[in-house]
């Protein structure tokens, strides 16, 4: 039990409450813990002044043109922050300050979900779109603290050596939950929670779909690889406000890292 529990803390998105999933992630962690180091990364700084309830975070970013400055991006107390392998929180044990549990049905480990404030209301929307289109959605994960994946990595470290780790988990302060602006969803059967194939299930469709509509990105995305650094998590969805999800599913862009026009990030420095 205790290695499973740990197991599931390997890959970015699983749920920071570690016993909760035990049963469901032994199924799905072949292929969601190697392939998907996800979870990711991330990191800003405390913020100076907590989102105002029920709006964005920050002022939303003007969309961005790749003439963005990189240092817009690193407040993680904006909602265009942009947390990768070569962009760390700052500070590394950044956590925000308005973060709550969306009043949406809960998968497994949900019930530590909590996202900031904002987010919580775009969640709950989005859930609501979705069940009004017959569509059941899960929550699986929010928020992770950079104190739990400096326990979930470590672990990885002592088990497979540091590049065995960096295969399976995101490093501490580098994981975009860390941000409260990520959540990874699931359906109720959970046959394809956290796993590739929930791409193919009416969740994950309809998050592909609509996602946007909510102010939602699929984060990591087919074919982006050398760009995110993370293989495709249809799961994972970062919120980064409505005008810049939208311009995004308008021109196709499928990276947060493009759109801002930062530089790739496929692996750590
Ligand atoms: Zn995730």
């Amino acid at each position: 039990m205790a290695a499973a529990c740990v197991l599931l803390l390997l890959t970015a998105c699983t749920p920071a409450e570690p016993g909760s999933r035990a049963t469901g992630a032994a199924s799905t962690t072949s292929q969601a813990a190697p392939t998907t180091a996800a979870g990711t990364a991330g990191g800003p700084q405390e913020p100076s002044a907590p989102a105002t309830t029920g709006t964005p975070p920050a002022a939303e970013p003007a969309p961005g043109p790749a003439t963005e400055q990189a240092s817009a991006h690193d407040d993680p107390a904006r909602i265009d922050v942009v947390v990768n392998k070569t962009r760390p929180l700052k500070p590394l044990d950044y956590a925000p300050s308005d973060l709550r549990l969306p009043n949406v049905p809960l998968g497994p480990g949900g019930d530590a979900a909590q996202v900031r404030e904002s987010v919580a209301g775009a969640v709950e929307q989005l859930f609501a779109a979705a069940a009004a289109d017959g569509v059941q959605l899960t929550l699986l994960s929010g928020f992770r603290s950079y104190q739990t994946q400096v326990s979930t990595y470590q672990y990885w470290v002592e088990v497979n050596g540091r590049a065995g780790a960096d295969r399976v988990s995101a490093r501490p302060g580098y994981s975009e939950h860390q941000t409260g602006l990520a959540v990874d969803i699931g359906d109720p059967s959970g046959a394809c929670n956290l796993s590739a194939c929930f791409a193919d299930t009416a969740a994950g469709r309809w998050a592909a779909e609509n996602a946007h509509r909510f102010g939602f990105i699929v984060r990591y995305q087919p074919g982006q690889e050398e760009v995110t650094g993370y293989a495709p998590e249809a799961w994972h969805l970062r919120y980064v406000g409505r005008k810049v999800a939208a311009d995004m599913a308008g021109r196709d862009i499928r990276a947060l890292e493009t759109y801002f026009g930062l530089p790739e990030a496929p692996d750590y420095r």
